[in-house]
């Protein structure tokens, strides 16, 4: 077994603190991966302080993962020592199922291994993520970080970019299409980015004007405060596409009049409460309102690629791993701009 050290929560709500754990040796097609840097996503958050439910502890969270190969296993094809990878959500899936045979392996019917907080496909070893030193991968599940892109700067793309790189692609971001992004957080920001690089007109509904320069920096056209009642008067029919991050609750019924005939809500963030959506929210403008989650496997490897022709990253806040506890806090009050990532080095030290 490998030796790893990482920080780990111990319990729902526990600090994060280093944690010393095992991984496996690199088989026929695994590569291990030397972790340099990892994104620190809201669902981390929600996932330590066990906010869906069923967390396994102790966890290892992370799966903004990015480092460089340092082993391969005997039979190992796609990759070499030395090259720059990222690992994502997920780290195995079954592979034989309908979803994973059209490379949709986040909705693997059996369920995909994810990165942590989660079990290895034998249904019984728990997955551990990226806040730590080293990870052993199967390579099929491994992806290819553009020369072009910095290491620390593209670790959210593993998360936060395909997490809307694949809605907007799946609902045709592009030009003379008007797409509206709630909130401006990790997974917002790179929604800005892509959307705009895709050639979409892009409009940024945040809960106060706080963040109005920065998203005509990001790439926005327009920004709204959704805390000003003028706004839903002013935007009534306007949009072919809504991405929440948010995952408070909004008023839906308010966000869905905002919706052109025909258009599409697609819902990112997961809100304490059920939805309470009213048909005539829908049946008035043929509107949908939909979810997406992650993205797939070859699709995280399309939207790496995309990023790297249109030189997209995060915009981050590069931290020490024993300001982590800090860095929830902070994310938390959405006093981050946009991503905080976590510099592994700093482990040695911490
Ligand atoms: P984040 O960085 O904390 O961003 C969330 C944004 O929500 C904030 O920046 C803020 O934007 C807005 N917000 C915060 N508090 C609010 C409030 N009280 N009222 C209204 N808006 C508020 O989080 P993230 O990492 O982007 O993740 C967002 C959500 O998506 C999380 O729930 C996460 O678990 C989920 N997620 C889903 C997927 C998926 O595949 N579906 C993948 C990753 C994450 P403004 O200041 O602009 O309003
Ligand atoms: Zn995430
Ligand atoms: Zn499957």
């Amino acid at each position: 077994m490998l030796e790893a050290l990482g920080y780990a929560a111990l319990a729902a709500k526990a600090p994060l603190i280093p944690h010393s754990f095992q991984r496996r040796e690199p088989r026929e097609h695994d590569v291990v991966i030397d972790i340099k840097y990892c994104g620190v996503c809201h669902s981390d958050i929600h996932q330590v302080r066990d906010e869906w439910g069923g967390s396994i502890f102790p966890m290892v969270p992370g799966h903004e993962v990015v480092g460089v190969v340092s082993r391969v296993g005997s039979q190992t094809a796609k990759y070499k020592i030395g090259d720059k990878v990222g690992v994502g959500c997920m780290v195995e899936s079954c592979r034989t199922c309908a979803s994973c045979k059209k490379g949709l392996e986040q909705f693997c019917s059996g369920g995909p291994s994810f990165t942590y907080n989660g079990l290895e496909q034998d249904k019984k070893t728990p997955t551990m993520g990226g806040y730590s030193d080293v990870i052993t991968v199967d390579e099929n599940y491994v992806l290819r970080i553009p020369e072009n892109l910095p290491l620390d700067a593209a670790a959210p793309l593993l998360c936060a970019g395909i997490t809307l790189y694949s809605p907007l692609a799946h609902w045709k971001a592009g030009p003379g299409k008007k797409v509206a992004i709630i909130g401006l957080g990790g997974l917002g920001h790179m929604g800005v980015k892509i959307a705009h690089a895709m050639g979409a007109e892009v409009t940024v509904l945040s809960h106060s004007l706080k963040k109005e320069a920065d998203s005509k920096r990001l790439g926005a056209d327009h920004f709204y405060a959704t805390s000003d009642a003028e706004t839903f008067k002013k935007l009534q029919g306007s949009f072919d596409l809504i991405i929440n991050t948010v995952s408070m609750d909004i008023d839906w019924n308010a966000y869905l009049q905002l919706l052109t005939i025909d258009g599409s809500m697609v819902l990112l963030g997961v809100p304490e409460k059920q939805v309470p959506v009213g048909a005539f929210s829908l049946i008035g403008g043929r509107r949908s309102l939909s979810g997406s989650l992650i993205g797939g496997i070859h699709e995280t490897q399309e939207m790496l690629d995309f990023c790297g022709k249109h030189s997209i990253t995060s915009d981050i806040e590069l931290i020490a791993i024993d300001k982590i506890n800090e860095a929830y806090t902070r994310v938390v009050q959405s006093d981050v701009r946009y991503r905080f990532v976590i510099d592994m080095a700093t482990l040695k030290t911490a």
